[in-house]
């Protein structure tokens, strides 16, 4: 199928691009990397009056570290963050994490923002900026606001982004010193969306878990004064409270068990690889 005909706008500035969307809102969709959005508009669940491409807005790229976390805006592909040299000693789960978004070639135009902003409950960031903690920037022509992580998913492929508004950057917060992390998924090939994804951190307080594929949005869970003799039970008993979703791939029961078997291994490896503070 082809997409539905729609005008195209090559944005040669941020503000061009906001002002295209202050006037079109609705009818408007941004195009980033379009590796999600392509599909969406060959099969028509996407049809928009006007593409906005906001892939040639000049310096629009940074990736920039701070004390609080790293900071990418909306033009940075996957692939740079993945290739960026502070990585994986400043931004461990980062690391760990990413490799499992799809393959080289959808991260190589994939942008973090564009799956942050596409909120596809089993997409790896929209998880890992959950687990972290972090801000959304979001921009339109009347100005910006930042959403925390923990308010920034309101549903499945759902944020709370409004019309006129786009993601203009994400914080991913740093981590507690000493901090232990871990990231396992399961998906039926590598690069295939994760059936259930699990991500951890172990802070000098207790333990946080993010879990992808099993709600709408990704969910959060935390133990505070968890040690490795308690994982067990509290990563089964938090399984075994969800009501996991069910859809052609897996049924409720099997990501359950996932959750047990996942959860529990990242809990254990982020307590086991935690630094004495
Ligand atoms: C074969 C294949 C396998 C894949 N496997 C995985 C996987 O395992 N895990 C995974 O997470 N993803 C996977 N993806 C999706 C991929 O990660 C996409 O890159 C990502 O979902 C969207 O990023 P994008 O930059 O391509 O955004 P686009 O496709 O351009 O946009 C996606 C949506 O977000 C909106 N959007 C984009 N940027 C912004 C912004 N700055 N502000 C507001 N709205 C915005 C668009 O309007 C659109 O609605 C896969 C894709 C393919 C083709």
């Amino acid at each position: 199928m082809k997409p539905a005909a729609f005008d195209y706008v090559r944005a040669e500035s941020l503000d061009e691009a906001l002002s295209v969307l202050a006037d079109a809102g609705e009818d408007a969709r941004i195009l980033a990397g379009g590796q999600s959005l392509g599909p969406m508009l060959n099969l028509r669940l996407a049809q928009p009056a006007v593409l906005i491409d906001i892939g040639h807005i000049p310096d629009f790229d940074r990736i920039e570290w701070t004390e609080d976390g790293v900071i990418v805006m909306a033009g940075a592909r996957q692939a740079a963050l993945l290739a960026d040299e502070a990585l994986a000693a400043r931004q461990p789960l980062l690391h760990a994490g990413m490799p499992w978004i799809g393959h080289v070639q959808t991260r190589a135009r994939g942008t973090v923002c564009g799956s942050l902003a596409h909120a596809d409950p089993a997409a790896e960031l929209p998880l890992l900026l959950s687990v972290l903690g972090g801000v959304a920037l979001v921009r339109s022509a009347s100005g910006q606001r930042g959403i925390q992580a923990a308010d920034f998913y309101a549903g499945m492929f759902q944020t709370d982004i409004r019309p006129d508004e786009l993601l203009f950057a994400a914080r991913f917060n740093a981590l507690p010193e000493g901090a232990g992390v871990a990231f396992r998924e399961v998906a039926e090939r590598h690069g295939d969306f994760a059936i259930v994804a699990a991500a951890a951190v172990a802070d000098a307080g207790g333990v946080s878990l993010g879990l992808g594929g099993v709600g709408d949005t990704p969910l959060v869970y935390r133990w505070d004064g968890l040690t490795l003799d308690l994982a067990r039970d509290a990563v089964w008993e938090l399984a075994d409270r969800l009501d996991p979703r069910s859809d052609p791939r897996a049924d409720g029961a099997y990501r359950r068990r996932l959750v047990k078997t996942v959860g529990l291994a990242v809990v254990k490896h982020a307590l086991e690889t935690r630094h004495a503070i």
